[in-house]
């Protein structure tokens, strides 16, 4: 695997590869890889003649700066691992590469709704830094796919708005979420959980289930099942609940008919450290 700290070096590379390597494949992310990730690597080298990954944590898409900080790094590990699953090229550039100009961002695009609700609530700014980053990085590689995870729901939804808005010339796939064992979302985050809290953790797909299973055995109104799962995660000490929806999955939007595609979608704190998880209803 070939490895780029700089933004030229990398063009230069991938100029001279574009015509005989395509379709070429891009796996944006943060680091502290796991198998989710992986997933996403194994699913361009199938589908791409080249794979580019990408390890940055993007100071922009932060709100909380002590999330920033505590933002586990695992680097050389994580060469280890796309070594291993044969990723062609690792872009890891530094946060003067990317902001050499620092943060401003003067092309801010107005996603609306589907950015302002949900996460949008409660990491103001947060869609606004990924865009940010994923239009720059998007810019650099020039990828014909563009893959990322159903788990980060809210973000594909966004990736995809971006990808319309500046008519990008690029396929956006979407993989399903990797679990452990248990159910847990993988995530980089779940390193940070002490015993208790990983234990509490699963409590989230659980209750994720259970709605899917209320929502498709049709014994209760919607609003009633939404109501259960959102109280039923409330129950538990330990987990501190920013949100328990169920919205319809296109438009993020409240559902007012089952004739439309759904998703519940959860955030929460536990042990101080912030979990995301989502699942289709029908
Ligand atoms: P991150 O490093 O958290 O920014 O994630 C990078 C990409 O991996 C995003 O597109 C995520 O949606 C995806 N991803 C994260 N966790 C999982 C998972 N458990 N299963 C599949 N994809 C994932």
């Amino acid at each position: 695997m070939l490895i780029f700290k700089q933004i030229k070096d990398l063009k230069k590379h991938l100029q001279s590869t574009d015509n005989k390597e395509k379709p070429k494949g891009f796996v944006p992310t943060m680091g502290a890889l796991h198998e989710g990730h992986l997933s996403l690597i194994k699913r361009s080298k199938k589908e791409c003649k080249l794979t580019v990954c990408s390890i940055f944590v993007n100071p922009t898409q932060f709100n909380d700066k002590t999330d920033f900080d505590k933002y586990p790094n695992t680097i050389t590990q994580d060469i280890v691992l796309l070594n291993d699953v044969g990723c062609d090229i690792l872009f890891l550039p530094s946060v003067s590469e990317i902001y050499p100009d620092g943060f401003t961002d003067n092309t801010k695009i107005n996603f609306g709704f589907i950015a302002e609700t949900l996460e949008g609530e409660h990491r103001p700014g947060h869609f606004g830094g990924m865009a940010q980053v994923v239009e720059k990085l998007l810019k650099i590689v020039r990828p014909d796919k563009l893959y990322m995870g159903q788990k980060d729901y809210q973000q594909q939804i966004v990736v995809q708005a971006l990808i319309k808005k500046r008519k990008l010339n690029l396929k956006l796939v979407i993989c399903e979420t990797l679990r452990e064992k248990d159910g847990l979302a993988m995530s980089s985050r779940n390193i940070r959980l002490d015993a208790n809290s990983r234990k509490l953790a699963v409590e989230i797909s659980r209750t994720l289930q259970g709605v899917k299973e209320a929502v498709h055995q049709k014994k209760s109104e919607i609003y009633t099942i939404e109501d259960w799962g959102r109280k039923q995660l409330e129950s538990f000490k330990g987990i501190d609940l920013e949100y328990f929806d169920i919205r319809n999955a296109e438009t993020l939007r409240s559902v007012s008919s089952t004739n439309e595609k759904m998703v519940a979608l959860a955030a929460a704190k536990i042990g101080g450290v912030r979990l995301i998880d989502n699942m289709f209803l029908n």
